[in-house]
């Protein structure tokens, strides 16, 4: 590509300079780019969080404005004008710019790349923002004048007429109008009819506060615990401070959010809550709404590019004053942001895991540091780093240790099944208390992470097994649909009815998978509903709700799963989860593996006994003195995680270190390797001429599955005890790697706080 070159220019210090535009361009390159204001005056002062259409190459790109600066370090003569500006407002703060840069920096990602991935996606091509007038409804004159007991008898009418002419003469947009009163389509259809009102367009800006929802639900009284928590962290507005909201499942920390929300709404404020999944939005979204006035944006991948970019329109002009919304929601610009909520904050998919791998957890406290406004972090399982920042007092350590209202915290208790007789994976003593849960009219959940019929298909004969062609990896056997399907790179093929080595018919099916479980718990349950909820049997959509909807219902008596069923999701009537096989992830090679596994345990039992009803949490092992399942078991999640806390300072591993991954992949077995050899070579060149022994580099090793989707993967593991030495190595170290020489095919990427070891 044909770039402008660099060209060594000193300027002159007393001539007074040029203006001098410093663009960040949409395309992945590390450096700003200089340009001079365009030809034409701009129609808007020329601002940073402008895009401009700028000369690039042979052609044009689209970027951003970045700085306006007086000299340069080109030749003055030799810098382009920028062709036009594209947009009348900046679409970014300095706020937002210097949280970006920051990010672009710290995960060693090209700051056009960064920038143009925190918005929304039509906007990197040179296209206009959407129309920014908001669609509202306003009283007519008739309707300012109109006497409201005339509409006695059509009291929804009535109402909204009273809330236009009392709260917002000037208007309302649409969007807070359904958020004070739900769907009102048919009220407004009759208003109109009737010549009281009429639509409007609103200017962007300040929305008018409104009165909380008509239909708002009172929330119930806090306990002393939430209110010790909302007090410091309400207390805490208008400043930096970073808060653990350090709670059981069920303790009441939504709670705790809505009460800080309504607080910051009604100053005035926005509010910004980041959850690490989709799935997770409904619900939360659906209590927001009840309770809170104000209209909600969300954003997360699955809404269409149109819906993603109004809602982050609306949160950007202050029209929306709650957003919610999966980890790139941490960009959104929010001119009045006064408070960063981060549930689940220890889900290991705040981590994005290609391109930018950026942690909206680690984001959003350092947003709140730029903005001068309190973070909260809350879990019922919060990360190890977590857990170290509020041991050091680094965040205020909030703790809601008991269920809210009446429901009961469930027991754990490990079942040894050593030597046991099992059916259909569960051993008689489960199956036992299963019989008397449902005689007693209760639901039981069943928690099997592994979906498909059987993990591994073999020949009894010859003791063929059936292994993906483009993975180090063994084909799982599923039965609806049938195929054996590669649950690492999506490859399939049909079932064989003859092994294929030896032609033999013996064909076995080996391990349980949730299709197996529920094909095998029919017939011991006869009489039970059973549901299976998983990625397969969620796929088409609405099927989840459907499924859940039965459950709420007590149409299922039995309900088998994946992880799925451990996040968010509650399922009040089951006083009985049996946790099966998770012995495997005892000894995963993950250094990460016993926190998560811990993680997944702990949320899966704070499914049971919500209601009044206690639960109780049975773990099929057979490793019952594992010391990972003797501490979560004799002290809870608190004193897994003293112990897991004690092992990583012992093995010098994070919160206790930092560490940068590069990994590697190219088609052939030796390239990796050999790209990777390099690497280390440059690193230590570094590291022995900056005088900074602290620096660790550990590999280059085979990745745990080295083949996968057809390539050979590799890695190299830089660690160091402090952050800021890090951080220098891997600024000088990036750029060397990028002009590094490599081999056809070959990919590679840093990961700076990487999440999964693969
Ligand atoms: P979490 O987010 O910690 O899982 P929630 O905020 O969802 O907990 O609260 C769990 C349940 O307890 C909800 O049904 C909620 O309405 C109820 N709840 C929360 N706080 C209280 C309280 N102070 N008194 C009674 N019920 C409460
Ligand atoms: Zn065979
Ligand atoms: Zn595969």
């Amino acid at each position: 590509m044909d770039r402008p070159a660099p060209v060594s220019h000193v300027p002159n210090p007393s001539e007074p300079g040029p203006t001098i535009l410093r663009v960040a361009v949409a395309a992945p390159l590390a450096e700003l780019f200089d340009y001079l204001p365009p030809v034409s005056p701009a129609p808007v002062t020329l601002t940073p969080g402008l895009r401009l259409l700028v000369p690039f190459g042979r052609g044009h790109r689209v970027g951003m404005l970045l700085r306006i600066a007086s000299r340069t370090e080109q030749d003055p003569a030799r810098l382009k004008c920028v062709e036009s500006v594209l947009d009348t407002r900046p679409l970014l703060s300095p706020v937002d710019l210097r949280l970006i840069e920051w990010a672009a920096a710290y995960y060693r990602q090209p700051i056009g790349e960064a920038l143009f991935t925190a918005l929304p996606a039509r906007l990197r091509d040179p296209a206009p923002l959407l129309d920014e007038r908001i669609p509202g409804i306003q009283a007519t004159p008739a309707g300012l004048t109109v006497a409201l007991d005339t509409l006695n008898r059509a009291p929804r009418q009535r109402d909204l007429l009273a809330l236009l002419a009392r709260a917002a003469p000037a208007g309302l947009a649409l969007a807070n109008l359904r958020a004070s009163l739900g769907d009102c389509a048919a009220t407004l259809r009759a208003l109109r009819a009737k010549g009281l009102i009429e639509t409007c367009q609103l200017a962007p800006g300040l929305t008018p506060s409104l009165p909380p929802p008509v239909s708002a639900l009172a929330g119930p009284a806090l306990n002393a615990d939430q209110q010790t928590a909302v007090n410091a962290i309400q207390g805490a507005l208008g400043s930096f401070r970073a808060f653990l909201l350090d709670g059981v499942t069920g303790s009441g920390k939504t709670e705790v959010y809505i009460r800080l929300i309504e607080a910051v709404i009604a100053a005035g404020g926005q509010a910004l809550v980041v959850v690490p999944e989709i799935g997770l939005t409904p619900q939360l979204r659906e209590r927001f709404v009840q309770r809170l006035p104000g209209p909600v944006a969300v954003l997360h991948s699955a809404l269409n590019a149109r819906e993603r970019e109004r809602n982050w329109h609306r949160a950007a002009l202050g029209e929306a004053t709650l957003v919610l919304g999966t980890r790139s929601a941490i960009f959104t610009p929010l001119p009045r942001l006064a408070l960063i909520l981060v549930d689940e904050e220890h889900d290991a998919s705040l981590k994005q895991q290609e391109g930018f791998r950026y942690s909206a957890r680690d984001l959003a406290v350092r947003r709140a540091q730029l903005t001068g406004c309190p973070v909260v972090l809350g879990s019922a399982t919060p990360a190890l780093e977590t857990l170290h920042n509020a041991r050091l007092d680094r965040y205020g350590w909030l703790k809601l240790p008991q269920r809210a209202g009446l429901a009961r915290p469930p027991t754990i208790s490990l079942l040894d099944i050593r030597n046991q007789p099992l059916q259909a994976g569960l051993s008689s003593v489960l199956r036992a208390d299963m019989r008397a849960e449902l005689a007693a009219g209760n639901q039981v959940l069943l928690f099997l992470n592994r979906r498909g019929y059987a993990p591994i298909l073999t020949c009894h004969a010859c003791g063929w097994v059936g292994g993906c062609p483009h993975c180090d990896a063994r084909l799982t056997l599923h039965l609806h649909p049938r195929k054996l399907w590669c649950h690492h790179c999506g490859w399939s093929q049909p079932v064989p009815s003859l092994c294929p080595a030896c032609q033999g018919s013996d064909l076995r099916r080996l391990g349980q998978g949730t299709e197996r479980l529920e094909d095998n718990l029919r017939p011991l349950f006869p009489e039970a509903g059973i549901a299976r909820i998983d990625r397969d049997s969620t796929r088409r959509k609405g099927e989840l709700d459907r499924l859940l909807g039965a459950v709420q219902r007590g149409e299922i008596q039995i309900l088998l799963g994946t992880q799925m069923l451990a996040k968010g999701h509650d399922f009040p009537g089951v006083t009985l989860v049996g946790i099966l096989d998770l012995d495997h992830a005892l000894y995963a090679s993950d250094f990460r593996a016993p926190e998560r596994t811990a993680q997944l345990i702990v949320q899966v039992a704070g499914r049971a006994g919500r209601a009044e009803r206690p639960g109780r949490v049975v773990l099929q092992t057979r490793h019952p003195e594992h010391p990972l399942l003797q501490s979560l078991l004799r002290e809870g999640y608190g004193g897994f995680a003293a112990v897991a806390l004690g092992e990583r300072r012992d093995a010098e591993l994070p919160p206790f270190a930092h560490l940068a991954l590069v990994r590697a992949e190219a088609p052939g077995e030796s390239e990796p390797l050999a790209f990777l050899r390099a690497a280390r070579a440059l690193a230590e060149g570094l590291i022995a001429a900056a005088d900074t022994p602290r620096i660790q580099l550990l590999g280059p090793i085979p990745a745990p599955m080295e083949r996968r989707a057809g390539r050979y993967r590799a890695q190299l593991l830089v660690q160091c005890g402090e952050r800021p030495p890090l951080q220098r190595f891997l600024a000088h170290w990036s750029p060397a790697l990028r002009g590094q020489p490599r081999t056809r095919g070959l990919r590679w990427s840093l990961d700076v706080d990487p999440q999964e070891m693969l």
